[in-house]
């Protein structure tokens, strides 16, 4: 609710704009009106609308009205709710505490959490997804895991004011994915209004290692940040100081699909060589598969690099060497200060890293490599999602936003 100062201020603008217009009575109806049925909410708790229109003994139009324009201005929440086999608008009065929620989509998994406006983070959903997922079905469940979250914290679902999601996948600003993918099935849609339309809440999508480097660069008064994330695909996330680097057409940092070297193996994007077919986690998985003459997942190839595995370690070290030669590109290029390294591998300890900075040292200049700093990510497999939550309370430039238009009823 509003402080009283607050409703005066409001309502000698709403009569002075009354007075210009000639409608000063209306306005002052209007306001008993508004007063009566925030009595009657203060009274009983929340109620439905039909019930307020009953309480105050007014029309259920002008009810419907009022309530609108007071959950716009942030006064009053509601949401639909079933009584006796119908549906109705149940409306509660707003206490204006708003939180966030980033969620974290990729190939396998969806993972979310919620955070105030101090931008401390609480609760933790968690789910795996099949191979293949479609958004509809993806968004739809993220939607199940925000109302429980949600529930447990005691949170209404209106004190959610924006949803950010990151996703493996390169999203221009108007929030479609502009090629072909991991998410190969997600090419071409508008994933930020069908997520908008799913959660029914304003949502801000980017790339998940571009949400990635967000959150590593955050406070980021210098310098550039360059954030790798390896899992199914390989993706670069770019932030000058705090800022995220972003391109017209959507894609950016696609150090995936650069060439390692001449030849090598078809990528699913048409082109040979790609980083991705030599240090991605399928890659690594399925090589390590072929050793064991079984099924492997890069869980199974981190554990085994941990065991002191000489063939794991051995794929692991050959996948750094490949980053590195892309990473010293990279160098080359921007001559980043810190050079991230994100994804599952992590759980490798540092034979990843270690390989791609050797790699790196082999290829740079020592004197253009004296500022830079090649470390993983002190934030886990959280990386993507803290950064959702960043965007969710501060969408970066160049992201993709859209907006929720609720129907309203009666
Ligand atoms: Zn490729």
């Amino acid at each position: 609710m509003c402080s009283q100062v607050e409703r005066e201020a409001r309502l000698s603008h709403d009569e002075s704009m009354a007075n210009v217009s000639g409608g000063g009575s209306q306005t002052a109806l209007r306001e008993q009106n508004t007063a009566a049925i925030t009595a009657a909410l203060t009274s009983g708790g929340p109620q439905l609308q039909a019930g307020l229109a009953r309480a105050t003994g007014l029309s259920r139009a002008t009810v419907s009205n009022i309530v609108g324009d007071e959950v716009a201005a942030g006064r009053f929440r509601t949401e639909k709710t079933m009584q006796n086999g119908r549906w109705g608008t149940l409306v509660t009065l707003a206490d204006n505490e708003q939180y966030v929620i980033g969620i974290d989509i990729g190939r396998t998994h969806i993972r979310l959490t919620a955070s105030d406006a101090a931008h401390r983070l609480f609760g933790l959903r968690e789910i795996a997804l099949e191979l293949g997922h479609l958004p509809p079905d993806t968004f739809a469940r993220a939607r199940q895991l925000v109302d429980e979250l949600v529930v447990e914290a005691g949170l209404a679902r209106e004190q959610i004011s924006r949803i950010g999601i990151a996703v493996p996948a390169s999203i221009n600003r108007d929030g479609y994915v502009v090629q072909q993918t991991v998410l190969d099935e997600w090419s071409g849609i508008d994933i930020a209004a069908l997520a908008a339309e799913k959660l029914q809440v304003d949502v801000v999508v980017d790339n998940d290692a571009n949400l990635g480097a967000y959150a590593l660069a955050a406070g980021n008064q210098e310098g550039t940040l360059v954030y790798i994330k390896v899992a199914s695909g390989i993706g670069a996330g770019i932030a000058i100081r705090d800022r995220l680097y972003h391109s017209m057409s959507g894609l950016v940092g696609e150090v995936g699909h650069m060439p390692v070297g001449e030849g090598g193996q078809t990528c699913y994007c048409g082109s040979r060589g790609c980083l991705e077919t030599l240090a991605s986690t399928r890659s690594i998985a399925s090589a390590y598969a072929r050793i064991l003459g079984a099924p492997a997942t890069v869980e199974d190839v981190a554990a085994a690099v941990m065991d002191g595995n000489p063939a794991a370690v051995r794929i692991v070290t050959e996948a750094g060497d490949a980053l590195g030669r892309i990473l010293a590109s990279i160098c080359h290029l921007l001559s980043p200060c810190k050079i991230v390294i994100g994804g599952p591998l992590s759980a490798a300890g540092t034979v990843l890293i270690d390989a791609a900075v050797a790699a790196v040292r082999f290829r740079v200049q020592p004197s253009a490599l004296k500022s830079t700093v090649f470390t993983s990510s002190p934030l886990g497999e959280r990386t993507e999602m803290v950064g959702a939550c960043l965007a969710a309370h501060n969408p970066p430039e160049g992201a993709a936003l859209a907006y929720y238009a609720p129907v309203t009823d009666d």
